[in-house]
């Protein structure tokens, strides 16, 4: 099997925007990635589904919820579930964000039956793993990160892998301006690569694409995608700007993988 592996690049707005604001957004990030030549996504809050799924129309921009359920329906007040999501036409959905395990009680168990019901409803996950500055400095980062990989795929077929997008997402760079050198991305997303080849095959973990997020902006995407384990990007604060979000998605595109 040859690699096929295409960048993606995905905001996460995390509890940013109104609907109203949503279209704004995109509507000013449209032209801006037209000639993109990698995959472009937009991770919106909830209530800006429907607002976003209306302005991405005629663009290739695809559209992420950022978490669902494990059940299909039932008594979880406030909850959203995965077949919700495709009814609306949603494609993709991230998970296990370090911010839902902190503080909202994702754990790896929870992440795993979200994943399994979100593959289920037939949605792409972007799954989020990635370790504590107190990990990192003890040095057990490759432990932690191979054993959220390994929990949250605990039931994924290889079929069904290649609906899968891992995002490495050092917990210590989201949000903080300090990002991981581009050596540190492309080390741990090449160990992630490691775990999926030791779960599956080389064949299958050579196709899945690892992003790094954890500050990436328009100043230093270049230099993290030009990794040859870096896949992508999955961007916070910077997918708030327009034309920051679209320099990253040029730099993804001019790198060219
Ligand atoms: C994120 O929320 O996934 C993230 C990487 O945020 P930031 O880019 O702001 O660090």
């Amino acid at each position: 099997m040859s690699v096929m592996r295409k960048y993606v690049i995905a905001g996460n707005w995390k509890m940013n925007k109104n609907p109203q604001e949503a279209t704004q957004l995109i509507e000013a990030i449209k032209p801006l990635v037209k000639e993109a030549a990698c995959d472009v996504v937009v991770g919106v809050p909830f209530v800006d589904l429907t607002a976003a799924l209306e302005a991405v129309k005629g663009s290739k921009i695809g559209v992420a919820a950022q978490n669902c359920h494990w059940e299909k329906s039932g008594a979880y007040t406030g909850e959203i579930s995965a077949d919700m999501l495709t009814s609306m036409g949603v494609g993709y959905v991230i998970l296990g964000h370090s911010e839902r395990r902190t503080y909202f009680g994702d754990t790896d168990v929870t992440v795993q039956k979200r994943v399994r019901a979100a593959l289920d409803a037939g949605l792409t996950v972007i799954l989020c793993v990635g370790e504590y500055l107190e990990q990192r400095e003890q040095g057990v980062t490759g432990e932690v990160v191979a054993m959220q990989t390994k929990i949250a795929l605990g039931s994924v077929s290889q079929e069904e892998l290649s609906r899968i997008i891992i995002a490495y997402e050092p917990v210590w760079a989201i949000g903080t301006g300090r990002t991981a050198t581009a050596q540190q991305a492309n080390e741990v997303c090449a160990l992630i690569r490691d775990t999926i080849a030791s779960l599956y095959s080389w064949d299958v973990a050579d196709n899945v694409v690892i992003q790094y997020g954890g500050s990436m902006n328009a100043g230093n995407a270049a230099e993290l995608l030009a990794q040859p384990d870096v896949d992508g990007g999955l961007i916070g604060g910077a997918s708030l700007t327009p034309q920051d979000f679209a320099t990253i998605v040029e730099a993804a595109t001019k790198a060219g993988k």
